[in-house]
């Protein structure tokens, strides 16, 4: 009798060895006691609500390795971004790079600065950032922007969702003038409508400028939402601000061919030489992982092929003040490698949900400030270049750990560096 294989059926093996009923029952039950471990409710930064935080705090953990003496100066300027306030977590930063990026708005050799605790991370980004800029440098092109939000409308029957829309389509004028009542940076560029039986789903398209955009295009179609409500013709039996169709931190198919945030594409020519000097490998070798692993990737169902996006961008994205929860939708995208007409390597990478910006979020905190201002990308107008900064070093990111794997360097950087 062959044996069952449960975590294949996404049961854990800890049912292989037969469970303790008694005891997953006394585990898993409710627990009504008051917590003994509740700190002050109100969410502020405040000295009075820092102190008494920490009173609890510290039988737990030692104090000073969270709310050192420059985290407790610099606590106000965290209150447009953390709630219940203890201090900060440090993560150590290294530089990858110079990176030459000529884009259509990233067009110098850029230092990157990546906070990661993973060790051969930096170093990894370092050598195809060096290998790049040997070859000239990677060009970068910005292809789309747009950040949406979806809301959802329920009604009775299809017929009336057919009401609905025959009324949205005509108030597409009023809907742009209420949204970008909300801003002066944000434009309402795209309105789409999905109808699903008797729901509508309507996508609404912000271009965001320098601001990665999540808070904007929340606002901006808030108030786009209430005025639905309020002057529609026909009113829905139920509505929400957003009906999961945006793609907020969450991959999806959909914008793989579209865009969420910044779609830009970067490419290389690199020639054999160059892949020796610094992969040790060929460019025959590095088209044939490229093959296999594409056919893996495949088989395993993933969204785009690419071998660690989100290495560089979760990297990139703490260190710059970034929503590091978007790298969830922005490490998707297509990496390619081709033997090009002089027997060398072209290689290029399309990341089509670029989440970033250099304004708003967590750009303008102390040290995330610090790391935009090394890349020379703090501020306004500068979030396209950093884009395609982004893209570029992803590319420099799939040519070393693809040439690591075709030398059989991976695990070796990993040993010697990480252990
Ligand atoms: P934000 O800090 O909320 O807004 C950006 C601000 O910068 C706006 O007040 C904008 O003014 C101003 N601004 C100044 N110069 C600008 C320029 N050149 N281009 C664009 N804006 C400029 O940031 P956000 O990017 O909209 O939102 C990012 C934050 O949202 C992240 O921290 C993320 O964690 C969070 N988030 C929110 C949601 C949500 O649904 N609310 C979801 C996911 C993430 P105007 O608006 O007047 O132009």
């Amino acid at each position: 009798m062959p044996k069952l294989n449960l975590s294949q059926n996404g049961t854990t093996s800890i049912f292989e060895q037969g469970p303790d009923t008694d005891k997953l029952e006394q585990l898993l039950e409710p627990h009504f006691e008051r917590p003994s471990l509740r700190l002050t409710p109100s969410p502020y930064i405040s000295e009075k609500n820092l102190t008494k935080r920490w009173q609890k705090l510290e039988s737990l953990t030692d104090q000073d390795a969270l709310l050192d003496e420059q985290s407790k100066t610099n606590a106000e300027l965290y209150n447009k971004n953390i709630e219940h306030f203890i201090g900060t977590v440090k993560l150590p930063v290294g530089i990858a790079g110079p990176l030459r990026v000529n884009g259509l708005y990233a067009n110098k050799d850029y230092l990157v600065p990546l906070a990661t605790t993973e060790a051969a991370l930096v170093a990894s980004y370092n050598r195809g950032a060096q290998l790049i800029t040997a070859a000239g440098g990677a060009s970068a092109m910005l292809l789309n922007e747009g950040v949406t939000r979806t809301p959802v409308f329920a009604f009775e029957r299809l017929a009336d969702a057919g009401q609905f829309v025959a009324w949205v389509v005509t108030q597409y004028d009023h809907f742009k003038q209420v949204a970008e009542s909300t801003t002066s940076h944000g434009k309402l560029h795209d309105i789409n409508v999905n109808i699903d039986g008797n729901q509508v789903y309507l996508v609404f398209e912000f271009h965001t400028g320098d601001a990665s955009g999540q808070n904007m295009v929340t606002i901006a179609t808030h108030k786009v939402f209430h005025y639905i409500l309020e002057h529609a013709p026909i009113e829905p039996r139920e509505a929400f601000l957003d009906g999961n169709l945006s793609g907020d931190k969450k991959p999806n198919t959909h914008t793989l061919r579209h865009v969420r945030g910044k779609k830009v594409s970067a490419d290389v020519h690199l020639s054999r030489e160059l892949v020796k000097k610094y992969l040790h490998t060929t460019p025959e070798k590095m088209v044939k992982f490229g093959q296999m692993t594409t056919t893996g990737s495949a088989l395993s169902g993933g969204i785009g092929v690419n071998a660690h996006y989100a290495n560089a961008l979760a990297a990139l994205y703490i260190a710059c003040g970034q929503d590091a929860a978007c790298v969830a939708e922005s490490a998707i995208g297509m990496t390619r490698m081709e033997i090009n007409e002089q027997g060398g390597l072209y290689a290029c990478v399309t990341l089509p949900n670029l989440m970033l910006g250099t304004v708003g979020g967590g750009t303008g905190l102390p040290s995330q400030k610090a790391c935009l201002d090394i890349l020379g990308l703090h501020g306004s107008g500068n979030a396209k270049a950093l884009a395609e900064v982004a893209a570029s070093l992803c590319l420099a990111g799939e040519l070393s750990i693809v040439g690591a794997f075709c030398a059989d360097h991976f695990t070796r950087a990993h040993q010697k560096l990480a252990r």
